[in-house]
């Protein structure tokens, strides 16, 4: 069946709330309902030819974006994915579904105007129909290559990874680079407990290429609960073109220290690209960590309270020092509580399994954005996300370089 002429694909705005405030078409606002509409396409290119990116699109494999469920709002009107924040609708799509089968990364787009004409699907329409498809954001350059060098198992696990990626970040990658950036990336978990087992485990099922733990976070705890599987299983690893197995993401020295700067460790006792420490871990270990120059991330659980940061940025950003000399500017008893607590915990710790799972999980999402380069990880950069109980509502607390610390006097690395 041949696609109909596609029309405006407009619909309205954004989710339901910004349609009004933007105001979006008396019919759009309708049609929405409470839960407002899905964004709207693009137009049409002028005489059937596509609209966006042609050239790009010629090389591409094109897919529709992983992740997204498709639903038709009426027959002319196709919907890709459910939430108006991330939905699209287009318009002009009836009899599409045929060419739309198509869209899933197996062929080229040569490969894909072939496959529609044997659907008796003439090439001016399918090449409208993608390029609405494309225009609009719903198609995305299937990284066939980087998922086919994945074994079967961790192919599943990490397409969960890539999908999410590349909707909320809008890659048009389908999530390959990030991949690459996590495969190459090394993270070394320092401490103990449900916490850092439940980092370690997260990190690798995300895709982290190395994970490694000291302390008795490498050892499962001979009873009770765990977070998830431990150690975990599934490691997965790319095979990369450089003969050490893990080269830069993208060959470039990065200036903030963040990895793929060819820093990456070689081994269990090599640099790694970011530290996590984790209740437990050794109290000298945050100076070695700065002189060395080495972005560490803190992930804490106590006394009925999660706290994940700061992201230290070694010469560029505050240190744990720099908190503790915050600390004693109000209170000039801390440096005196902070040497008899020590290496010291309470018996048993009050962290409770869901609250070492909020504190691995978000600890772990400011990793990734770390190791992702999506964003300068800003809620942890002279910050700390706290949770306090019963309120599982994360807050953030501001911290700044101390001027009297001598962190802010290193070189940057
Ligand atoms: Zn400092």
């Amino acid at each position: 069946m041949e696609p109909g002429s596609p029309g405006p694909a407009r619909l309205g705005g954004p989710a339901g709330r910004r349609d009004r405030a933007g105001g979006a078409t008396g019919r759009a606002a309708r049609a929405g309902g409470a839960g407002g509409l899905p964004r709207g396409g693009a137009r049409p290119g002028r005489g059937g030819e596509m609209s966006a990116g042609g050239d790009r699109l010629s090389r591409m494999r094109p897919a529709i974006k992983a992740g997204l469920l498709m639903v038709w709002r009426d027959p002319d009107t196709l919907q890709i994915g459910i939430d108006p924040r991330r939905a699209i609708a287009l318009r002009g799509m009836r009899g599409a579904q045929a060419l739309i089968n198509l869209l899933d990364g197996s062929r080229d787009l040569g490969q894909v105007l072939a496959a529609a004409h044997e659907l008796g699907i003439s090439r001016q329409s399918a090449e409208r129909v993608i390029g609405l498809l494309a225009a609009a954001g719903a198609l995305h350059d299937f990284p066939a290559a980087t998922v086919r060098a994945l074994p079967a198992g961790p192919r599943d696990r990490l397409a969960r990874e890539l999908a999410t990626v590349s909707l909320a970040h809008g890659h048009t990658d389908g999530g390959a680079l990030v991949l690459a950036r996590r495969q190459a990336a090394s993270v070394r978990v320092h401490g103990t407990g449900l916490v850092a087992s439940g980092l370690a485990s997260l990190l690798t099922e995300s895709g982290v290429g190395r994970v490694s733990c000291t302390g008795a976070a490498a050892e499962p705890p001979a009873t009770g609960p765990q977070l998830s599987s431990w150690p975990p299983t599934g490691r997965v690893r790319l095979g990369h073109p450089a003969a050490d197995g893990h080269p830069a993401a993208d060959g470039h020295p990065a200036a903030d220290g963040r990895p793929g700067a060819g820093q990456g460790t070689r081994g269990h006792g090599c640099r790694p690209d970011l530290a996590v420490l984790v209740d437990g871990y050794l109290p000298e270990l945050p100076g070695s960590l700065v002189a060395a120059g080495v972005v560490h991330l803190t992930a804490t659980a106590s006394e009925a309270i999660g706290v994940v940061g700061p992201l230290v940025i070694p010469g560029q950003t505050a240190c744990l020092s720099c908190v503790d000399m915050a600390r004693t500017d109000r209170d000039p008893a801390w440096p005196l509580i902070l040497a008899q607590v020590s290496g010291r915990a309470p018996q048993p710790a009050a962290c409770a399994a869901v609250l070492a799972a909020a504190v691995a999980a978000q600890a772990t999402a400011q990793a990734l954005a770390f190791v992702d380069r999506a964003g300068p990880a800003t809620a942890v950069i002279n910050g700390t996300l706290e949770l306090v109980l019963p309120d599982w509502q994360w807050r953030r607390h501001s911290w700044v370089p101390h001027r009297q610390c001598r962190c802010s006097r290193r070189p940057a690395s």
